[in-house]
């Protein structure tokens, strides 16, 4: 795992150096995939857009679709959105209507959690279409920003806390 400045005195956590490992891409699938085989998750929901890098591959392993959660304006069809709160602004995630049936179960997918502003956004517009959401799965927290007190109790699993 590599760091660089994405803006002076922002520290960014940057995942693609693990994706140039096969072996260890492939054990970080794995180990997501051993915790959520035969949990009856339906749905793996992956957040825009590092979100889309581990969710798809996790939901082929355990059986279940794959929905993108993406920024505004991406998604070609009929959408339901939800806003929330960055720590510099503001931003949204949509999901395509019908995408997600009411009392399936879901996971989702992202790179990080920070705040934990978009874990909850993306909560939300899962349950908003009657879902249930059994966890969050990420591969990096930043413990500091106590992004897991946002997310309402709603359990989260993480491969590695930076702090
Ligand atoms: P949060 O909403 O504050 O928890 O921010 C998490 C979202 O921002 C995720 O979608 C991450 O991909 C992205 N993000 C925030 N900080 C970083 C970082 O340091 N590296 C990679 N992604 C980040």
């Amino acid at each position: 795992m590599v760091f660089f400045f994405a803006t002076a005195g922002i520290m960014f956590q940057d995942i693609t150096t693990l994706l140039l490992d096969p072996k260890a891409f492939k054990d970080t699938i794995d180990l997501f995939v051993e915790r959520y085989k035969g949990k009856n998750i339906s749905v793996v929901a992956g957040i825009e857009a590092r979100g889309f890098i581990f969710g798809p591959p996790i939901a082929l392993a355990i059986g279940a679709k794959f929905v993108p959660l993406r920024k505004p304006k991406k998604l070609p069809g009929k959408v339901i959105s939800q806003e929330y709160i960055l720590e510099y602004g503001r931003d949204c995630l949509e999901m395509h209507v019908g995408a997600v049936e009411p009392g399936e179960r879901a996971l989702v997918v992202d790179d990080l959690i920070a705040t934990g502003g978009t874990l909850c956004a993306a909560m939300d517009l899962l349950e908003r279409v009657g879902a249930e959401v059994v966890e969050c799965a990420c591969v990096i927290e930043l413990p500091e920003l106590k992004g897991r007190e946002r997310l309402n109790g709603k359990p989260l699993y993480v491969l590695v806390e930076y702090v």
